[in-house]
């Protein structure tokens, strides 16, 4: 797709955000040395959507493509001060996925799928549960699934780093550098114009996050991204209570959890009202919502409901109608990738993701995981994605 060769007064690729998307296609364009890239972002590194994310590790998902992405990823995580630099980023917290007692059996198809995908997963019975996890109410688990490998990370950090390394193999970033929208040449885009000027280039890369609807609908083409308002809050654990470590994502609770800062653990919300204004949203949950998150999760970790609550964020997802992201080129607007609409799963896979996109643009297809399913036009089609072993609540959930 980009011919590597050096051209004044332009780029043969431009990035248009520099959240985890932005800055891991970037660097991974980089290191295979596929031309002159430039990232540009309207704020700075981080500060979108990937700068609030709760930033969990897991492996467990019904789609295949998802789980090779994920399991990728979790290996990129693992070496990343050997290969990115700066501080370790994964921090260990064994995950259990609890779903509805009529869904078990979908678990056990979507663990096996998950372990033939290289993901270390069990199937474990409420008393193994019980015993790992003594301080939650699990009486009404009969299976949930495992995965003593998994954890957490930071947003803010990987995209910060990332974006240090691409630098530091030559990639130009301009931050506060707003894209005003696509400059075209006939049909095919050919740069972007920003406040800071025109930018040349063989490929844009729209990594605009939540953004990503303005601008691509003023080139011509309407993407499906709704946006989702979400809550998360800090909860302060009480010293006497025997800390677990573990996170979890839980449909019966609707909620999930993750240790974070020694002492509390971080509680998500799963569903949102949706069509927020992704400029201009409450920054903080009001009290009455952040409690009212916290007593839902105290339904599987009783002991939340006596701590105090520390800190709280909000954020946004951009939710594709089948809540998986569109990756492809833009449907009518050759010239433009577009790898956004992560439905609130973007943050685990946004190394491998950025391997594969690199692979899209240098040979016209992904070889380390079969992007395909994810193409931009497969609502057009009416063909969206919904695997066998999809959980109710996954066509709307945090993810
Ligand atoms: C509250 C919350 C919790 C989450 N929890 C998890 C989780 O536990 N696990 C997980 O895997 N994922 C999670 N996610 C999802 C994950 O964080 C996102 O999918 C991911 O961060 C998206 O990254 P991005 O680079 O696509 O978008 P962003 O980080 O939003 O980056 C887009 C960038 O584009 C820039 N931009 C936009 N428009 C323009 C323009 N016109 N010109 C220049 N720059 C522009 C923005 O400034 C921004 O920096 C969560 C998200 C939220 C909000």
């Amino acid at each position: 797709m980009v011919n590597g060769s050096e051209r004044s007064g332009g780029a043969d690729v431009c990035i248009v955000g520099a959240g985890v998307m932005g800055t891991s296609i970037a660097y991974q364009l980089a290191a295979r040395r596929l031309g002159r890239v430039v990232i540009c972002d309207q704020g700075t590194v981080g500060e979108g959507m990937s700068g609030r994310s709760s930033a969990l590790i897991r492996m467990h998902y019904t789609l295949r493509e998802e789980v090779e992405l994920a399991v990728l990823s979790l290996r990129m995580f693992r070496e990343w001060t050997q290969v990115i630099g700066g501080q370790p980023v994964f921090h260990p917290a064994p995950f259990v996925r609890i779903v509805h007692a009529d869904e078990v059996d979908k678990l056990r198809r979507n663990i096996a799928m998950q372990r033939e995908c290289g993901a270390r997963v069990e199937l474990i019975d409420g008393s193994t549960l019980a015993s790992l996890a003594p301080t939650w109410a699990v009486e009404d688990v009969e299976f949930a699934a495992y995965e003593p490998e998994s954890g957490y990370g930071s947003g803010g950090q990987v995209a910060a780093d990332l974006l240090n390394r691409a630098q530091e193999l030559g990639v130009t970033y301009l931050a506060r550098t707003r894209v005003l929208g696509l400059r075209r040449s006939g049909d095919r885009v050919t740069g972007v114009d920003t406040t800071g000027g025109p930018i040349e280039a063989s490929l844009v890369i729209c990594a605009a996050g939540v953004w990503t609807r303005p601008l691509l609908r003023a080139a011509g083409w309407d993407p499906p991204i709704d946006t989702e308002f979400h809550h998360v809050a800090m909860v302060r654990r009480l010293q006497a209570e025997p800390r677990d470590g573990l996170a979890c994502i839980d449909s019966v609770s609707r909620t999930y959890f993750r240790p974070d800062v020694p002492g509390t653990t971080l509680v998500g919300s799963f569903y949102g009202p949706r069509g927020i204004d992704p400029d201009d949203f409450p920054q903080q949950p009001t009290e009455s919502e952040a409690v009212g998150l916290v007593q839902a999760a105290s339904r599987r970790v009783p002991g939340l409901a006596d701590g105090g609550i520390a800190g709280a964020v909000t954020g946004v997802y951009d939710m594709t109608p089948d809540t998986r992201p569109l990756i492809g080129q833009v449907p009518s607007l050759p010239g433009c990738l577009l790898v956004g609409g992560f439905s609130g799963m973007g943050f685990k896979i946004s190394p491998a993701i950025g391997v594969a996109v690199a692979e899209l643009v240098a040979d016209g297809a992904a070889s380390s995981v079969d992007l395909r399913v994810f193409r931009p036009e497969r609502f057009e089609e009416g063909r969206p994605i919904l695997p066998e072993g999809e959980y109710r609540d996954d066509l709307n959930t945090a993810r």
